[in-house]
């Protein structure tokens, strides 16, 4: 098959120790194989393994990888995916961003970044098209993220330049530290700030200049020309342009699964006050986009009275108004809002920061930690003030927020007294959905490759909706399918939104394909790729040290029934999960142990140029 477009067929290489820059070739044979973004990511950080690999030393690489549709004339093609080893968790990790740094990054002539090493200094990259430096400038230390992009551009005298970067938390090494670009996109989970921050990296800027490959245009301009209108007509168009992901927060607290009180609870009583609709009519301001994205989802609100009057952010999503709301008893959205442009800020992710917080405000309100124990602080629910302080004590390393800041396992290994009341899948804190009342959701959460995030997997819906009609073969099929979809995307360098909400078909994406690259997919061989890398992914992991233990929800989805709402009583089976486990391994060609045969790993011995 030929390629004839789509691809420069490089990869850029920088090692900051020696602060050199090289240039890898890719045959198409190995582009045609991994596709792209996170397919490349994977590949790198499966060659780059070996025993006793740190996280957060030099040896470990993190790439920076957009896919061959970023930056092309397309729906919501704008996103690029960060992969590496998780100082969270130990195994494989990826994130990704949106906005248009990966789309300046490919037009400077690559299809990733790889990076290695360390800086002596604290630096950043400068990319301008084919020319790179790496430069040093320690008076970035310390800054908040929006300052850093500010001080380098004018110290680049380009206000054009794009850059992602890390904050304080990342220089500090949080194992939930971000990277966020374009002013509030963030590339949140992981803790890939921190793999930068270990690499004193605290900023990569590009500048690109060159057209990006297409194969045909005009038949580009025609599916896109469709697939533009076709989502203009969805009936839910205008409305999500309107609340984009806020809308979720009624939807499900009305279903019963909101997180609530540190996931005790899923239905939070004062939910109406942070929802989309207050967000409309008190604070929204604009919208912004990713590259090519009709769909506009990124909020602009700002507060305009009260204790946190003139915050202005992007944002928040859905998953920060419940995990920095009802999550910690929290029912004002002026202060959530507050809470985002801190994190932001300071480069925190605020699903990871919310879910420790909350594991705190419990541990303490139930008498598993002492007031000693939480620096003299009388935590409870709702606290705005000592939730506000946790976040900067987290960022800076300071007190109770140095051990919360090294992540579930470390706060596991303080206090273990807290295992029954913190929700995590392989140290990774579980994101804003709950898995008691939808078992799918706990079997997405548990075999997710990079912890207990929703981005692999997400059948909360469907779940709900079939309910007790669901075997145990369409709830691991439903599982499978999300987990082949999905990476799709991010191998290709789209936003998956289109899909999840607004039903844009899956198999529009082979044509897109077939139009940029000239090569023609069916739907089926591109989930055969996207199958592929969740081998690949497993079989990092299960060389990192993961057995089918860690494949399992965390213990509150067992033990702790939902208090109220209308999944009251409910929670998880933990016989039926370890059958759903079982016959998911099946399934996926993997052994008792959740181990791929050998068969599998030898497909990826493979070279990049060859
Ligand atoms: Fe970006 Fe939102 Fe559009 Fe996705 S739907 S590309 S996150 S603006």
């Amino acid at each position: 098959m030929k390629i004839s477009g789509g691809y420069f067929k490089k990869i850029l290489e920088i090692d900051l120790t020696s602060g050199t820059a090289q240039t890898l070739e890719l045959s198409d044979r190995f582009i045609l194989k991994y596709i792209g973004g996170r397919g490349f990511g994977a590949k790198l950080v499966w060659d780059n393994l070996h025993p006793g690999l740190d996280p957060l030393g030099p040896d470990n690489i993190v790439a920076v990888a957009p896919g061959p549709l970023t930056g092309v004339f397309l729906p919501a093609s704008g996103k690029t995916s960060l992969v590496s080893i998780s100082p969270a968790t130990g195994v494989y990790a990826d994130s990704n961003v949106g906005g248009m740094f990966g789309v300046e990054l490919r037009q400077a002539g690559y299809d990733a970044l790889v990076i290695r090493g360390r800086a002596e200094r604290l630096s950043y990259i400068w990319i301008d098209n084919g020319q790179v430096e790496v430069v040093a400038n320690e008076g970035l230390k310390g800054k908040g993220y929006l300052e850093t992009e500010g001080m380098i551009r004018r110290e680049i005298g380009d206000e054009m330049v794009k850059v992602a970067g890390i904050g304080p938390a990342g220089e500090n090494l949080v194992t939930f530290a971000c990277i966020t670009a374009d002013w509030g996109r963030n590339a949140g989970r992981t803790g890939m700030g921190a793999v930068f921050g270990s690499k004193n990296l605290k900023a990569i800027a590009v500048r690109g200049a060159r057209d990006l490959p297409v194969y045909d245009v005009d038949l580009l301009r025609k599916l896109s020309t469709s697939a533009f209108e076709g989502l203009k007509k969805n009936p839910y168009f205008e409305f999500w342009q309107r609340q984009g992901l806020m809308s979720v927060v009624d939807y499900l607290n009305h279903a019963g699964v909101l997180p609530t009180y540190n996931f005790r609870d899923g239905y939070f009583d004062r939910a109406d006050n942070i929802n989309g609709y207050v967000m409309e009519e008190r604070y929204k301001i604009g919208d912004t986009a990713c590259f090519g994205c009709p769909m506009a989802c990124g909020n602009i609100n700002l507060v305009k009275e009260g204790e946190y009057a003139g915050t202005v952010v992007e944002g928040p999503e859905y998953e920060t108004a419940c995990m920095f709301g009802s999550n910690l008893g929290v029912d004002n959205l002026s202060f959530i809002l507050k809470a985002n442009a801190v994190c932001d800020d300071l480069g925190i992710d605020t699903i990871s920061a919310g879910n420790l917080i909350g594991v705190l405000i419990e541990g303490y309100e139930s008498g598993l930690l002492t007031r000693d124990d939480v620096d003299g602080m009388a935590l409870q629910w709702g606290d705005e003030r000592s939730i506000l302080t946790l976040v900067e004590k987290i960022a800076r390393r300071e007190g109770v927020g140095a051990i919360l800041a090294q992540g579930t396992k470390r706060v596991l290994e303080r206090w273990p007294v807290l295992e029954p009341i913190i929700s995590h899948v392989k140290g990774l804190e579980q994101s804003a959905y709950d898995g008691r009342a939808t078992i799918s959701m706990a079997l997405a959460y548990g075999t997710s490759d990079i912890g207990a995030h929703h981005a692999r997997a997400w059948t909360v819906g469907k779940e709900l909706e079939l309910g007790a009609d669901w075997g145990a073969e369409e709830r691991v099929d439903i599982v499978i399918y999300h987990q082949q979809a999905r990476p799709l995307f991010d191998m290709l360098g789209v936003c998956r939104l289109p899909w999840i909400e607004l039903g844009f078909s899956e198999l529009h994406y082979p044509e897109f394909y077939r139009a940029v690259t000239g090569v023609s997919f069916s739907i089926e061989e591109m989930f055969r790729r996207s199958d592929d890398l969740y081998n690949l992914t497993r079989l990092i992991n299960v060389a990192r040290g993961l057995t089918s233990k860690d494949d399992y929800p965390p213990p509150r989805c067992f033990d702790t029934p939902i208090a109220t709402g209308p999944q009251a009583g409910k929670v998880a089976d933990r016989e039926k999960y370890a059958e759903l486990l079982q016959l998911y391994y099946k399934k996926r060609g993997w052994n008792e142990e959740g181990i791929p045969p050998d068969s599998v790993k030898s497909n990826f011995n493979d070279k990049l140029n060859e």
